[in-house]
């Protein structure tokens, strides 16, 4: 049996909207409820994180950005149209950071699956705060899947993430952009915020080939994610046999999760989740709002520990394959695909 551990605070409730927000402390109810009703929640599995340094908030974010994030957080504002701050978002982001780093360490330590699930998210958060040409920071605050992955370069030399959260993970992947050691997968919903992360963005100068973006048609459903799974993202992972995987883990694919038009059940997330369990996982908490967290999440984590789940697709759609397609012609330059 793997080691299964879940890194979690209630420091991550503090972070809350006025209003109605649908990125709000609820999510971390249908998480665990999802997750005790498989089985898969009991107290002994969940540690609490502590805090990291504003040093080491400094290796992924501009000092700039965490001062502003840390004077805002006395009060309740708007960084954006989509993106809020309140009192207890920074000592929540701190703590979040901490728990993508614990996860990172354990991981490496002894193969298992390593959860951190935390709030506020972090995969839209760029060095300075909105990445690339995002126009919000999508209800992100600091990056933690982009520090888990530098933390566990600093360990290991390198890294390896994979992004299925229905968005484009565009600030991990400006944090990276340049750098050739650090492998980011990532599969999305296409032209939809942050409206980025295409096929020919591959990785700055000198980076080329590291940066693998598959955006998927809008209504993809199981078979469309596994062809670009089975044909993409696991031959990557053979090749570079990455012992330590970082995931960053969004659910909002899942079918009537309603901020996108994917159609994402069980059956995608479990054969996910069943094709990683030849790897350690640092597993960092994303999107997903509703059914995904209390169906996809647990689903994924069961695949995992169990092993089944894998699944060939039987009818990917025509714009599935032609955009794996696509993918696979511009990345053989980089990979044996
Ligand atoms: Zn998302």
């Amino acid at each position: 049996m793997f080691q299964y551990k879940i890194f979690y605070s209630p420091l991550f409730r503090e972070h809350r909207p006025e209003g109605y927000h649908p990125e709000n402390p609820n999510r971390l109810d249908y998480a665990i409820n999802g997750l005790k009703e498989a089985s898969l929640w009991k107290e002994e599995l969940v540690e609490e994180p502590s805090d990291v340094s504003v040093e080491e908030i400094l290796t992924i974010h501009e000092s700039r950005y965490v001062e502003r994030i840390r004077n805002l957080s006395s009060g309740f504002s708007y960084l954006d149209p989509d993106t809020y701050v309140s009192p207890g978002t920074w000592e929540a982001a701190q703590r979040a950071l901490g728990a993508a780093k614990e996860a990172v360490n354990a991981a490496v330590k002894r193969k298992g699956l390593y959860l951190a699930l935390v709030r506020p998210p972090g995969h839209h958060a760029g060095k300075s705060g909105r990445a690339f040409s995002a126009p919000t920071l999508g209800f992100c605050i600091f990056n933690n899947s982009a520090f888990a992955t530098h933390t566990l370069k600093e360990l290991t030399g390198e890294a390896l993430v994979i992004d299925f959260d229905a968005h484009h993970g565009n600030g991990t992947q400006e944090i990276f952009w340049n750098d050739p050691d650090v492998v980011h997968i990532d599969i999305h919903e296409r032209d939809i915020y942050p409206w980025s992360g295409y096929p020919h963005d591959v990785g700055g100068k000198g980076a080329e080939g590291s940066k693998v973006n598959i955006p998927m048609p809008h209504y993809s459903g199981d078979d469309d994610y596994i062809l670009a799974w089975n044909r993409i993202v696991l031959p990557i992972l053979k090749e570079k046999r990455p012992g330590i995987v970082v995931v960053s883990a969004g659910f909002d694919g899942f079918t009537g999760e309603m901020l996108t038009t994917l159609r994402l059940t069980e059956r995608f997330f479990m054969h996910a989740g069943a094709s990683l369990s030849k790897y350690s996982l640092a597993m960092i908490f994303e999107g997903g709002y509703t059914v995904g967290l209390m169906r996809g999440l647990p689903a994924f984590v069961r695949g995992y520990l169990t092993g089944e789940g894998w699944r060939e697709p039987s009818e990917p759609s025509y714009d599935a394959i032609k955009t794996v397609e696509n993918v696979l012609e511009i990345q053989r330059e980089w990979w044996r695909l």
